[in-house]
């Protein structure tokens, strides 16, 4: 790669560009975190947005020459409040990191207490201690206790977390926040069941629905503002329709904070481009968000069934594996997680390795872990059902369980992948997914 003209160098960038994008259209494509975007938002994303600056909020803006982009801005936090229920949006977040961050700058203050998921039991890295370089220690100073979390139920032990809180507070750590939500997401957090609770202690309520915020504004997960959260937060790009990027929601009461955190607290320019991007993805989501969320779901559903019928360990079998996109996996009994993510991806089966609970105390560690992780967001944006679920356990199953070759099963998820070439649940249905577009 040392060697070569400039123009080689150029070249080849679009050749991989090009190559990446004909690959994912042959796959079976299973990242819980990515979806795919409609050709509609890629128009958007490529304008001239992208290369201007807007900072500051639409109408009181630090540059000139914002005319269009207020325009869509406004749009665009108008549709995000529809969507979520919301008084209040800030759609400048440019990731969901970005808009974590945005909340922790708006309530607390470096030193002070925030309660989330521990990362084995789901929890993401912008919610991590600082010991582990997460983003609310190492970059706002949060000191992390962790939500009490009950393996069992796959979810967040309500009596025990206030015994928890109140203990804290005894010993003078009273918590300024606490931030619901996570990575690996099953089962709606109990928000409804703690929130009165939090708030009476004078602890901010907030909730990360970087994965779920699509099965929230399609209706088919927990409404979190509703259920007493004083803030949201979300990624754009994961169950929702757009580019990578991120929101916060909110009450009037809060606006001005959170405005100041997005900026210019944690960034000065905002992403024009992507911000234009989600404003499109949003009225796509709008008008076909239910449906597509439902399906979403039953998808998740319907493939953690299929994969238990061929001998996976699908967790969490005992309360239906999922109620939202996700679904997780115990792949001990067959290998370890990285080695069968590479097996898979050389088949076109793309997902990833997870951490699971257990695999801490068996000396297993993120490079290699216990399980495996599979969302249903971009097949079911690729209009697959049901029944395509049991064809896609079986392919995944002659890997894993079968052991067979992979490039033998490639040739079938190929073949399979043809008839799912387009968007579906978009305004212009009929317009293929990963089609590459030369512009220059
Ligand atoms: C993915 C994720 C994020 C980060 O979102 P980005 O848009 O990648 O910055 C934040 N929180 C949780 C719980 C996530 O899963």
């Amino acid at each position: 790669m040392s060697e070569g003209t400039p123009r080689n160098f150029y070249d080849l960038v679009f050749t991989a560009l090009e190559n990446h994008q004909n690959w994912f259209a042959n796959s079976i494509p299973l990242i819980a975190s990515e979806n795919v975007p409609s050709p509609a938002v890629r128009e958007a994303i490529i304008s001239d947005f992208g290369n201007r600056y807007a900072e500051g909020w639409a109408g009181e803006r630090v540059y000139a020459g914002c005319t269009y982009i207020d325009q869509v801005e406004l749009i665009c936090m108008d549709l995000a409040k529809r969507l979520f229920g919301a008084e209040f949006a800030d759609v400048r977040p440019v990731s969901g990191v970005n808009a974590n961050l945005t909340v922790y700058s708006a309530f607390t203050d470096p030193g002070d207490i925030m309660m989330a998921l521990a990362i084995p039991n789901g929890g993401h890295i912008s919610a991590a201690r600082k010991e582990f370089n997460g983003t609310a220690g190492l970059v706002h100073g949060l000191n992390v206790e962790y939500f009490v979390f009950d393996r069992d139920n796959w979810n967040i032990d309500v009596d025990k977390t206030k015994e928890k809180v109140k203990k804290l507070e005894e010993e003078g750590k009273k918590p300024k926040m606490a931030m619901f939500g996570g990575s690996l997401f099953l089962f709606p957090h109990p928000v409804k069941e703690l929130a009165d609770f939090l708030k009476g202690e004078g602890i901010i309520v907030c909730y990360d629905s970087a994965h779920v915020s699509g099965l929230i504004a399609g209706g088919q997960f927990q409404a979190p503002l509703k259920e007493g959260a004083d803030a949201m937060t979300l990624s754009t790009h994961k169950t929702l329709f757009g580019p990578q990027g991120g929101t916060v929601l909110s009450w009037v009461k809060y606006a001005e904070k959170i405005k100041a955190g997005a900026f210019p607290g944690t960034q000065s320019n905002h992403h024009l481009h992507h911000m234009a991007g989600k404003a499109v993805a949003f009225a796509e989501f709008l008008e076909f968000g239910e449906e597509y969320a439902k399906q979403v779901i039953t998808n998740a559903q319907a493939l953690g069934q299929a994969l238990s019928d061929e001998g996976v360990d699908v967790l969490a079998s005992n309360l239906g594996f999922t109620q939202s996109h996700q679904l997780a996996v115990n792949i001990t009994k067959y290998g370890l997680g990285g080695d069968l993510e590479k097996d898979l991806e050389k088949a076109n089966i793309i997902l990833n390795r997870q951490l699971i609970p257990g695999d801490v105390q068996a000396g297993r560690h993120y490079q290699n872990p216990g399980g495996l992780r599979i969302g249903t967001s971009e097949i079911t944006r690729l209009g697959m059902k049901r029944e395509e679920m049991k064809v896609i356990a079986s392919l995944m199953a002659r890997i894993i369980v079968k052991k067979e070759d992979p490039a033998r099963v490639k040739k079938e998820v190929e073949d399979m992948r043809k008839s799912y070439q387009n968007v579906h649940f978009a305004f212009e249905p009929n317009t293929p997914a990963y089609k590459y577009i030369h512009v220059k």
